[in-house]
């Protein structure tokens, strides 16, 4: 006994390391600096969680658990190498449904194993864990586990599907065509989540009123009962597969941020939810922990995009009717420039700001931009910042990632609120490969698909220099009228390739 009780605290103990730990990685994953071993001590709080969890369950031995090890590193290194910095947002979508669908199988598993379509009644107590039904304190287990259950299928599904067609909008892929939904589709899916609760419903009651099965079938000991908690299940399931296409589909492209943020925040939701169904406490905490933040996450981007949450799930978006043309926008108002001429300008600047976008990433121009900003401060005593939109890129923080690798000082980084008052001081801005987060549409078409977003100013700089390929829209599909400014000059290059030229150019002065 005194054994057992010392395993059980032993137990106990990891599990409490373990919630110790995903707490303090979650804190410092909220500063560049602290960020890697944040990482760090989340990973290793999980591993001691997995090992823990599965070593107390007896159900697998030690090689299948150091076997499990090795082939989930080999695969998470492989992806941590071989995925592009752009490729990331992509990776936490599949992350966040991999989340999904393992809640809604260990749900199903906890359901379907005993607990759901056949729970036995032993009068003799012998039966152990299927001892469950006519004793007032295993019943309200029981209740308690179906509930989670339910709720874990019914959030997983969503997060699941929902995580695909997320995955599909970044990367490009379009599984369902927009024409595939019906203009009543928000009735439909209004009536869709209400059955799926009246599914959840009959799972809960069902498995705790079950049917006795016919005489011959029970055991000497052990009467059998059986219920359609199973049948009701896949249900849930199926109707939230549904959902997480029909909710997610239709969600502007320049609102995946705060998607992919909500995704996160459910996958945590449906994995506490499991937690209650296996009753494992450290799951109920990092779900928890999950789910919060996730939805911290998702409120400070609503935030960062002026919208609300409300608006972005279920507003209709898209460039509208009434919105300028490209042509409208661009015909014979741009003025393209050249790395020669750039140089001249930077020459005689005081004060530069440089305005990262998705354009950076792609090129991978964030050592190259270091360089020049250390050139104009050291040979043109130039005083350098960085302006950073909090969705700027394809993840949050993807530009702070990005600069922080290039070893650019933190104190350079200045958010858009913070360096926005002083945009009308600015000599020279450089726009390197961002869009929409200086497209001032944002403050001036209410039907934009950007309406309200707060922007970077950049077009209050004295000069404006745009470094793109093209007049290709950014990802809200828009044209942008900062290019055709008065004061604004277009540099149609790579934006690595363009910032190299403009450093040769510069030292060549
Ligand atoms: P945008 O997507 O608005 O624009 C990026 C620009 O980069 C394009 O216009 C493109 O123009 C240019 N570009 C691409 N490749 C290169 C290259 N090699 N060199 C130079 N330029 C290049 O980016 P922003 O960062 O301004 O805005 C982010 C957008 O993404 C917002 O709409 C946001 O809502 C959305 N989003 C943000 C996420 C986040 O979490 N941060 C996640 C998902 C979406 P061209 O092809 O002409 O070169």
């Amino acid at each position: 006994m005194l054994a057992v009780v010392s395993v059980q605290n032993l137990i106990n103990l990891a599990y409490l390391v373990a919630a110790v730990l995903f707490i303090y990685g979650l804190k410092g994953l909220t500063h560049p600096r602290t960020a890697v071993r944040g990482n760090l001590l989340g990973a290793l709080a999980m591993l001691i969680a997995v090992v823990v969890t599965l070593w107390d369950q007896h159900v697998i031995g030690w090689s299948w658990i150091c076997g499990g090890i090795v082939v989930g590193s080999a695969i998470g290194a492989y992806l941590a190498v071989k995925v592009e910095m752009t490729g990331m947002p992509e990776l936490v979508a599949l992350y966040n449904g991999f989340g999904g669908i393992a809640s809604v199988l260990v749900a199903g598993a906890w359901l379907l194993s005993g607990n759901g379509d056949h729970v036995i009644h032993d009068p003799t107590g012998a039966l152990g864990a299927f001892d469950l039904v006519g004793k007032p304190e295993h019943s309200a287990a029981l209740m308690q586990g179906t509930i989670a259950a339910a709720a874990s299928g019914l959030i997983g599904g969503v997060t699941l599907l929902g995580s695909l067609v997320a995955y599909g909008k970044l990367a490009g892929i379009k599984w369902v065509p927009e024409g595939a939904f019906l203009p009543q589709q928000k009735v439909i899916n209004a009536v869709l989540v209400l059955i799926a609760l009246a599914l959840c419903y009959f799972t809960v009651t069902d498995i705790l009123n079950p049917t006795q099965a016919p005489a011959e079938a029970s055991a000497a000991t052990a009467a059998i009962f059986t219920t359609h908690s199973g049948l009701y299940y896949t249900g849930i399931c199926i109707i939230a597969f549904v959902l997480g296409v029909t909710l997610v589909t239709p969600i502007g492209g320049a609102d995946m941020p705060v998607v992919i943020a909500l995704l996160n925040s459910y996958s945590g939701l449906a994995a506490a939810a499991t937690g209650f169904v296996i009753n494992n406490n450290v799951l109920i905490i990092a779900g928890s922990l999950v789910g919060a933040s996730g939805l911290i996450l998702t409120s400070i981007m609503c935030k960062a995009m002026n919208r609300s949450l409300w608006n972005v799930m279920f507003a209709t978006m898209g460039p509208s009717s009434s919105s300028a043309t490209a042509d409208e926008v661009y015909a014979g108002k741009i003025k393209s420039t050249s790395g020669e001429e750039i140089a001249m300008l930077l020459e005689t600047a005081r004060r530069v700001v440089i305005i990262p976008g998705y354009g950076m990433a792609v090129s991978q121009a964030q050592h190259a931009v270091r360089d020049l900003a250390n050139l104009l401060e050291s040979k043109f005593g130039a005083n350098v910042d960085y302006a950073i939109h909090p969705v700027a890129g394809r993840m949050p923080g993807h530009m702070n990632v990005l600069l922080a690798e290039a070893n650019i000082p933190y104190d350079k980084l200045r958010e858009m609120d913070n360096i926005n008052p002083e945009m009308d001081q600015v000599d020279v801005a450089i726009v390197i490969g961002a869009n929409d987060v200086v497209n001032p549409v944002a403050r001036t078409d209410p039907k934009s698909p950007i309406a309200g977003m707060p922007i970077i100013d950049a077009d209050k700089a004295r000069t404006v220099i745009v470094i793109k390929r093209s007049l290709s829209p950014g990802y809200a599909g828009i044209p942008n009228p900062l290019f055709a400014a008065d004061n604004a000059l277009m540099f149609f290059a790579d934006g690595k390739k363009a910032f190299q030229e403009i450093i040769e150019a510069l030292k060549e002065a």
